[in-house]
C-alpha cells in the first residue's frame, strides 16, 4: 500500500510519518530528510537544494522527482510505503504517478493532516533535531536530556528553515502551491481528512482509521 502524508510544514507529517513506517514496517519516504542527508553527505545536490532550503522555498520539481525515483528503485516493490512532504506540487504528483505506475503501483490513500495555524507555529517554533534525523518538541515531545537526543547523545539542533521569518515563507509556499495537491487527489475517495491538533497518540489513531491500516 502507498499513503501519502499532505498537509502544511509543522502540522506532524514526519512524527506521524515515522511511527506509520515503524508500526507497520513500512519505508517513510520524506523528501527534507534525503536533502538533510544529501547536504550533510556534502553532495552537489545537498549544496544545490540549501540554498532554497534554508529560505523556506521548494527545490526544483526535477531535483526532487530524480531524488525519489533513485530511492524508489532501492527499496522492496512489496513494500509498504508512505511518503511525507512529497509530492508538494501537481508537477511532482503527475511524476510520481508515471513512476509508480510503471512499477504496477499507485497511490492508494492521501491523508491531509490538520491544524490552525496556533498549532503549526508552536510546533515548528518548538522543533528540534538531531544530526542523525530524530526529531523532538520541547512543548510537546521533549528528549529526556534538556538538548540532547535520547538515542545517539548528540546535541539538538533549531533548523535554520524553522526560524520565523522562513516558517512564513514556508506556509505561504504550501498555501500556494501544495495546497492545490488537495483537488488533486480528491477523486475517487483517495483524500481522508485527519484532525492533527491532538496528541501524537490520538492523531495517529485517527490516521490509521482513516487510512485503513
Ligand atoms: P520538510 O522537512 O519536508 O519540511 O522539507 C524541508 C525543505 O526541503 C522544504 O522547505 C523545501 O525547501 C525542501 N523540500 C522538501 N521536500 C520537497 C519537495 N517535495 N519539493 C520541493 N522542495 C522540498
Amino acid at each position: 500500500m502507498i499513503v501519502v502524508l499532505l498537509g502544511s510544514p509543522g502540522v506532524g507529517k514526519g512524527t506521524q510519518g515515522v511511527r506509520l513506517g515503524r508500526t507497520l514496517g513500512w519505508a517513510h519516504v520524506s523528501t527534507g530528510d534525503l536533502l538533510r542527508a544529501a547536504l550533510r553527505q556534502g553532495t552537489a545536490l545537498g549544496l544545490e537544494a540549501r540554498k532554497y532550503m534554508d529560505a523556506g522555498e521548494l527545490v526544483p520539481d526535477e531535483v526532487i522527482v530524480d531524488l525519489v525515483r533513485e530511492h524508489l528503485a532501492g527499496l522492496d516493490p512489496a513494500r509498504g510505503v508512505v511518503f511525507d512532504g512529497f509530492p508538494r506540487t501537481v508537477a511532482q504528483a503527475e511524476a510520481l504517478d508515471a513512476v509508480l505506475a510503471a512499477a504496477g503501483r499507485a497511490v492508494d490513500r492521501v491523508a491531509l493532516l490538520e491544524a490552525d495555524d496556533t498549532i503549526l507555529f508552536r510546533r515548528i517554533s518548538g522543533r528540534r533535531s538531531s544530526p542523525s534525523g530524530r526529531v523532538y518538541n520541547i512543548y510537546f515531545d521533549p528528549p529526556r536530556r534538556d538538548g540532547l537526543c535520547d538515542d545517539t547523545g548528540e546535541r539538538l539542533i533549531h533548523r535554520a528553515d524553522d526560524q520565523p521569518d522562513t516558517v512564513r515563507t514556508r506556509l505561504e509556499v504550501y498555501r500556494e502551491t501544495t495546497a492545490p495537491l488537495v483537488g488533486y487527489y480528491d477523486v475517487n475517495g483517495r483524500l481522508v481528512r485527519v484532525d492533527g491538533a491532538g496528541g501524537i497518540d490520538e492523531v495517529q489513531a485517527a490516521l490509521r482509521a482513516a487510512v485503513g491500516v
